[in-house]
């Protein structure tokens, strides 16, 4: 006979997901409502409202996608790009190799454009590819590379787009919540995200965003969109405004109760001041690493607060280091990836997860275990050069 599943309390600081505040896991627990009981249609109505805050847009194509990032970032691509399409791609992490992977399945061309790992993505790069392909119809890319830990220039690569007659698609996944996030004042067409990481819901859920010359595009469509499920003008008969809301698939109630129950909350404490709590928290954190003796893979100038990029010392063994944290400290710390796999961690700061609270655990779990990896660093230094930035 199988058995009740009882998870432990981790302490979630890795690429997402991140903690889960008790009153959104308590929103989910709330009473199950048919999918179109007027009760749960006034809650889509105020979930498409908190996300035109929480992504700064008066667009009405807004809405959350029922499935992960993933789904939102194919949502993008299926309904925007035709075949015979050329897109311009930017690389600079994992996440620019999907999109790539996206644009090719909708039997289009991908002009990639490839930045070194724990680089941003180059303007003039960009601006190179627009001027050898000028029938380019979109540029992709992604906002905050969560796999190195980098923030690109979304505004200027929105701006280039524009400036080419191209819309653009931008991967906010990691963005929204933790770091500013401007969807009209870009002028960004096409934005997805997540709800696992700034906005510290639970996961399995991708807001996206439409700016009206993206819904013009999909309107003059000559191709079907690929998806069933994705058909941005099907899924409008049940999310669209002014339309009587018809069967396209079960919203997943109780997890949309959560969304909700986030996003109320990240208006409680305001975008800008949310993002100024990401800021901080990421401050002392680097500090307490670095007075540690630790340093930091990316340059300063171009570090997501959300997501930190840590340099392992040499010699210390990275897989004994993530385990020992999660069996002694139920402190979950991300693994690098792809070419930073083994090179270094990636320390999450995301929504819930940048409070003082995980901070203090993670500095003091981190020296404990390092010190008894026979690591070089300096003990005892960490807390109070976090607290001193905390402290301002
Ligand atoms: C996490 C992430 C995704 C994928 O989201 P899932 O919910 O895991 O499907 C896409 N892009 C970026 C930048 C991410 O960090």
């Amino acid at each position: 006979m199988s058995q009740s599943f009882y998870p432990p309390q981790r302490t979630l600081m890795g690429p997402g997901p991140s903690d889960v505040p008790a009153r959104v896991l308590g929103a989910l627990a709330r009473p199950t409502l048919g999918h179109l009981d007027p009760l749960f249609v006034g809650l889509m109505d105020d979930i498409k409202a908190l996300l035109q805050y929480a992504f700064r847009t008066d667009n009405a194509l807004t809405l959350p996608v029922s499935a992960p990032g993933s789904a939102g970032m194919e949502a993008c691509f299926v309904n925007l790009v035709s075949p015979g399409d050329k897109v311009i791609v930017c690389r600079n992490g994992v996440f620019g190799g999907r999109m790539q992977e996206n644009v090719e399945r909708c039997g289009a061309t991908a002009v990639m454009v490839e930045d070194d790992w724990g680089q941003p993505v180059s303007i003039d790069k960009v601006a190179e590819a627009f001027a050898e392909h000028p029938d380019a119809s979109l540029l992709a890319f992604v906002h905050a590379e969560t796999s190195t830990g980098v923030r690109s220039d979304a505004a200027a690569l929105c701006a280039l787009a524009r400036e080419h007659g191209a819309l653009s698609i931008v991967d906010t996944v990691t963005s929204l919540g933790g770091i500013e996030l401007d969807v009209d004042g870009w002028g960004a067409d096409a934005v997805y995200s997540g709800t696992q990481k700034c906005l510290s819901c639970v996961p399995g859920i991708s807001p996206v965003t439409f700016s009206p010359r993206a819904v013009e595009r999909i309107n003059g469509r000559e191709h079907k969109v690929q998806s069933w499920f994705l058909d941005m003008q099907l899924v409008m008969g049940y999310w669209g405004a002014n339309t009587k809301r018809a069967y396209h698939h079960t919203a997943p109630v109780n997890a949309m109760y959560a969304l909700h129950e986030s996003l109320v909350m990240l208006q409680e404490e305001g975008l800008e001041a949310a993002w100024a709590r990401h800021a901080r928290n990421h401050a002392a954190l680097v500090a307490g690493l670095e007075a540690m003796g630790l340093s930091m893979a990316v340059a300063e100038a171009h570090r997501l607060p959300q997501l930190n990029a840590v340099n392992i010392p040499e010699g210390v063994d990275d897989a004994a280091v993530r385990s020992a944290l999660l069996n002694e400290f139920d402190l979950e710390i991300g693994a690098g990836l792809g070419a930073l796999a083994g090179k270094t961690w990636r320390v999450g700061l995301m929504g819930h997860s940048s409070r003082e609270r995980n901070l203090v655990s993670c500095l003091t779990a981190l020296e404990s275990v390092l010190g008894s990896q026979g690591a070089a660093i300096r003990t005892g230094a960490a807390l109070p050069a976090a607290k001193a930035v905390l402290a301002g």
